[in-house]
Parts: structure tokens; C-alpha cells; sequence
């Protein structure tokens, strides 16, 4: 039998090397805040915002955020007999990291059989080992309908207040859409990446070009789809990615170097699965 020695310490020390690599004293002052003529980043490109009258009503339980955090709660509360569990997202649809985060070949890189919550409940089988987003984000509403957690959601809807009202042993909800609900109840599961980062580029501020962050991708412009169509409305464009994560440049026809940014970050990391 081979024995193998292990310099635990110069492992320490390149382990500490390549963190500080990472580490920036400007930490999340690096990235532009979405306001002014960047909050047009935050806009969602995937479904129209549809009037509705504001919620005042009651629920047992109240939910902010729709990703899996958010359904997998609703989902075992379901189970546990609650009726009335209300999820409230800025998305338009559950699936919240997977609503979002729509860029050609986005995929999961934890084992799907792994990553993917309450397949047996559902009766899914993944149809990859590393399931591609359109097939993430599907499940998500597949557990939305079977555990009926459309009958209570709020999309694109921001939930901008929480607040303890003692006398009424109740949780008052507010959010931009004018809705004052009251909760037995609240969870919050808003994810790591609540809202898309944009880099601090030299010349951000004063950009002309046409530019999107890959959590909100534009297919208008880039022609193709989330189902890996070839991206046909890229060819003569010049474009530019910007990539503050692990960010592979998306595949695609037309890509080439120049102008027409699209910002990438934490929040919209483009991952794909290790080599195996
Ligand atoms: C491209 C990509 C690939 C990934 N792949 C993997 C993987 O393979 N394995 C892994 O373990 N992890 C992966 N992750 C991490 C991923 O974020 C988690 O796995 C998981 O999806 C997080 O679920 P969540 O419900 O906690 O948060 P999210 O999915 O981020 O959902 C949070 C939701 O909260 C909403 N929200 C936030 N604030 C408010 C508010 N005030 N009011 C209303 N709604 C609000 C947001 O709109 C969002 O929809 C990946 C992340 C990305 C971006």
C-alpha cells in the first residue's frame, strides 16, 4: 500500500492564499446599486406584471420568498394540515433562483437526484444526472400545483414590511403592491442573491449600449431561448461579459469581443456542474 504524505500546512497556507485572492476590503460597496438608470436590471423580462386589487385578509402562515426554501415549507405545511399558507415573491412564478436565473445552459451542479426537493411526493424523475434550469424551474411549479401553493401566492410582489402586533397576536405584511395582510406565521427564505449585482465597471455609469444581467436575460435581444436555441439575433453584435463569480461566457452563436455588456455576479452566478 502507497502512503501518501500531506503538507497540511502548505495546503493550509494555499487554501488562505487563494481566499485572500477573493477578499476585497471594498466588500459589497463593489457593486452598483440598483437605482436611478440601473434599476431597470431588477425588471422582470419573463412575465408581464398584472394589475390586482391589494390582500387584507388573514393566513396562518406567510412565506417571503418562492424558491425551494419557500416551497419546501409550504409544502410540509401543507402536509401538517395548514390550508392557508400564503408565499409572497417579487417573481412572477415559484422557482425563485431558478425563476430568475434563465441564461443559456444554466444548470444545476449538485447531483439532480440530490439538489431537487420532494421528487417522490411529486412522482418526477430528473432527466438528467445535472438538470438543466427550464426542467428546475418546471418541478418548482409542479410542486406549487401539488401541494396547492398557487392558491394563496402573491407574485411580483415585494414584501417591504413586517411588523409584531401584540394585541392581535399577529404579523401585519406590507408590500409595494399596497397589500396589508395579517399572519399567525411568518418565514422568510429570500436567498442568498435577493436581488442581481451589478460590478462596479469603470464606464457603467455612463454606458449607452444595450445591457442586461444574466439573472434577467434578454432573449428579446439575443434571440434563442431558455431550452438552448441557438441564440440567432447575436451575430454582428458586439458583446461583452462582465463576470465578478464563476461565470463561463454563455454558448451561442455571435459571441465576440467588443461592447454590449451583460453584468454577472453573485446573484446570478452562471454555474455549471464540475468535471466529473
Ligand atoms: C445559477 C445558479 C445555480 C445554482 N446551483 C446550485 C446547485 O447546483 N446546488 C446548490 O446547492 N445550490 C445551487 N445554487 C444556489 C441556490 O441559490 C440554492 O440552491 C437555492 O435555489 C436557494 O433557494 P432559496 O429558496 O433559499 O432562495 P432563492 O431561490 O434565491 O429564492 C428567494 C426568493 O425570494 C425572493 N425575495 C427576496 N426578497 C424578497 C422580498 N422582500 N419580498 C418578496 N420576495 C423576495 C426572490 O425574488 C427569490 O425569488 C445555485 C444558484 C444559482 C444562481
Amino acid at each position: 500500500m502507497t502512503t501518501i504524505e500531506i503538507d497540511m500546512e502548505a495546503l493550509r497556507r494555499r487554501y488562505d492564499e487563494e481566499r485572500d485572492k477573493r477578499l476585497r476590503p471594498d466588500g459589497a460597496s463593489q457593486y452598483v446599486g440598483l437605482t436611478g438608470r440601473f434599476a431597470h436590471y431588477l425588471d422582470d423580462p419573463y412575465q408581464p406584471v398584472v394589475d390586482r386589487p391589494p390582500v387584507t385578509d388573514d393566513v396562518t402562515f406567510a412565506f417571503v420568498g418562492g424558491g425551494f426554501s419557500g416551497l419546501l415549507v409550504g409544502a410540509r405545511l401543507k402536509e401538517a394540515g395548514v390550508a392557508d399558507v400564503r408565499i409572497v415573491d417579487r417573481a412572477g412564478d415559484f422557482g425563485g433562483t431558478w425563476y430568475w436565473n434563465r441564461y443559456p445552459g444554466a444548470m444545476c451542479d449538485t447531483a439532480s437526484l440530490v439538489y431537487l426537493p420532494l421528487l417522490e411526493e411529486t412522482g418526477h424523475m430528473p432527466s438528467e444526472k445535472y438538470a438543466h434550469g427550464p426542467e428546475i424551474l418546471e418541478h418548482c411549479r409542479r410542486i406549487g400545483r401539488h401541494f396547492g401553493l398557487y392558491d394563496h401566492a402573491l407574485f411580483h410582489t415585494e414584501v417591504t414590511g413586517l411588523e409584531w402586533d401584540a394585541d392581535r397576536s399577529r404579523w401585519v405584511v406590507t408590500t409595494d403592491r399596497g397589500d396589508r395582510f395579517t399572519a399567525q406565521f411568518v418565514g422568510i427564505g429570500t436567498g442568498p442573491f435577493p436581488v442581481p449585482k451589478l460590478p462596479g465597471l469603470e464606464g457603467i455609469d455612463d454606458f449607452e449600449g444595450h445591457s442586461f444581467h444574466t439573472s434577467r436575460w434578454d432573449y428579446a435581444y439575443t434571440g434563442g431561448d431558455a431550452s438552448r436555441t441557438p441564440m440567432d439575433r447575436l451575430p454582428g453584435k458586439r458583446l461583452a461579459i462582465s463576470a465578478t463569480r464563476a461565470t463561463p461566457a454563455p454558448s451561442g452563436p455571435g459571441r465576440a469581443p467588443g461592447a454590449s455588456p451583460c453584468p454577472a455576479g453573485p446573484g446570478s452566478s452562471a454555474r455549471t456542474p464540475p468535471p466529473r
